[in-house]
């Protein structure tokens, strides 16, 4: 009974083995790629996926800039890899562009503007939604994953973590529990949903790796891309809303976990001075004014 109960808990080892070699990304956490032997994908492109107004910067610098408003970008990112594309992060719904009274996710803390449909972006460049392999988000706030609905043929790339939680309905007040249910309204259901439990090399070759940086939400990510000649670029999703907080580890008032926030952006300053990497913040305008915008881009 004993040799029999030994042997099949081998098996199931080994079929767990051979399971997580045969789904990359499924499961088990990806080891960071080594900077010297990392691959290369081809171009990264900026897209405009809105700004907003918020009229008190101290709910993202605590006890600093009370009463102060603060306008902030939102980036969405396009990477072409062989004949694949890859979107981060999808911006504010295009139900409101030109909309001159703009949409909110917390009505009396923000406002979003969208001048430019990420449709009519892609179409620039030759694309359309259907084009689209992989959408991968950073998290579940309404200016990430606005537009998730637009490309229901990609596989849409989500924390396990971030997506149980909007499904939890726990949040610590009315605030956290409004954006978890436009939350969930927004992702929907889609077709290919592939949950991630850690940071995860999306074409196994190291070029675009998503960082597990939770804090700001439960499964927060940011993503590390390696270009042949920009080198690594890490996009921040919202691990930091400005250079500034990042330097100082300030942490915003809204995120669902203060230790975890610090300790992730500390994990991004190591990969930055590991990778010698540039890293762009998604709200941060005054850095976002001065990036290509498509159908410029990085190579
Ligand atoms: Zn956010």
């Amino acid at each position: 009974m004993v040799r029999q109960a030994k042997i099949t808990a081998t098996l199931a080892i080994a079929a767990g083995l051979i399971l997580m070699m045969c789904v990359p990304g499924a499961s088990a956490a990806s080891p960071l790629p080594d900077p010297s032997r990392a691959g290369v994908t081809e171009r990264l492109y900026r897209l405009d996926c809105g700004h907003s107004l918020a009229n008190d910067e101290s709910v993202w610098t605590p006890g600093k800039n009370v009463g102060r408003s603060i306008e902030f970008s939102s980036t969405c990112w396009l990477i072409k890899h062989g004949g694949e594309w890859l979107l981060w992060d999808t911006g504010v719904p295009e139900a409101t562009l030109n909309d001159p009274r703009g949409w909110s996710t917390l009505p009396k803390l923000i406002v979003y503007h969208l001048d430019k449909s990420l449709t009519s972006q892609l179409a620039e460049i030759g694309l359309k939604p259907g084009d689209i392999t992989y959408v991968a988000v950073s998290h579940t706030h309404g200016d990430h994953i606005g537009n998730v609905d637009l490309f229901p043929e990609a596989t849409v790339l989500i924390q396990r973590a971030e997506y149980n939680w909007i499904h939890s309905n726990n949040g610590p007040n009315d605030n956290v529990n409004q954006l978890m249910a436009l939350a969930r309204k927004l992702l929907g259901t889609p077709k290919k949903l592939k949950l991630l439990d850690g940071n995860t090399d999306v074409f196994g070759d190291g070029s675009v790796v998503l960082i597990s940086t939770p804090g700001h939400t439960p499964g927060s990510q940011s993503l590390l891309v390696h270009l042949k000649n920009s080198g690594f670029i890490i996009l921040s999703g919202d691990v930091a809303h400005s250079a500034e907080n990042l330097q100082n580890d300030v942490v915003p008032a809204l995120n669902t976990d203060r230790a975890a926030s610090i300790a992730s952006m500390e994990e991004i300053k190591r990969l930055i001075a590991t990778y010698k990497a540039t890293i762009f913040i998604n709200h941060d305008k005054k850095q976002t004014d001065t990036l290509k915008l498509l159908p410029a881009f990085y190579d």
